[in-house]
């Protein structure tokens, strides 16, 4: 594996929407800190995802704190305000830039799931992301995990126990009054019920 250096921070990094976060994010940075040995995950909730312009998403704070909350006790997550903190629309390489400024010593592990695999080529600046981070692809119900035309020595795969579960579904069983308990965390059910989040959208 290239970009990775013996003696120096090993830290993950998990983007997302997270509206809301759930398990599958959980498991899937907590097995990829297992397997690489990483000293911290830091999730890091988008400002205005590309990929999701046309939708009407969660505002930043909420998804913010519900991100705090789901990860508040695990001594090696944390989370970042890089992307929220940035104007415009989120790119990944915009991420890993301040990320690295703020972390020159660490090497970074870009965590990503199967379906966001299979768009990094389409990503802004694909080419430099991989100079900037290892990637990790792990595996996501529903998804086949190809990483055909990246660069082998810069993206591993990591098969993680499968949770079919995504935001874009606790949304609609928030929205229709269904449970999410243990789909997500207990404090963001509490969250979404609490600022009645995901009632009004269609
Ligand atoms: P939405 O349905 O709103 O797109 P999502 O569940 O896909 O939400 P995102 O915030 O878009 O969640 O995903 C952030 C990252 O987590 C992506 O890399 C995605 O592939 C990965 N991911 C999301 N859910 C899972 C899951 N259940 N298993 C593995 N990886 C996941
Ligand atoms: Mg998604």
């Amino acid at each position: 594996m290239t970009q990775v250096h013996p003696g120096r921070p090993r830290v993950g990094v998990m983007g997302g929407t997270f509206d809301p976060v759930h398990h599958g994010h959980l498991v899937a940075a907590s097995e990829a800190q297992a397997r690489f040995d990483l000293d911290e995950v830091i999730f890091v909730p988008t400002g205005l995802p590309t990929f999701k312009l046309d939708q009407d998403v969660t505002v930043a704070e909420h998804r913010y704190l519900m991100t705090v909350i789901a990860t508040a006790s695990n001594p090696r997550f944390t989370v970042s305000r890089v992307d929220i903190e940035r104007d415009g629309v989120t790119y990944t390489v915009d991420t890993l830039r301040d990320l690295r400024a703020q972390r020159p010593d660490a090497d970074l592990f870009f965590i990503t799931g199967a379906d966001a695999v299979e768009q990094i080529l389409t990503w802004k600046d694909a080419g430099e992301l991989f100079d900037m981070a290892h990637f990790v692809a792990v595996t996501r119900p529903g998804h086949a995990l190809s990483v055909a035309g990246l660069p082998d020595d810069r993206v591993s795969l990591l098969e993680i126990p499968a949770l079919a579960i995504s935001s874009t579904d606790v949304r609609a069983r928030a929205r229709a009054g269904e449970p999410v308990w243990y789909l997500v965390p207990d404090g963001v059910v509490q969250y979404i019920a609490k600022h009645r989040l995901y009632r009004g959208q269609s």
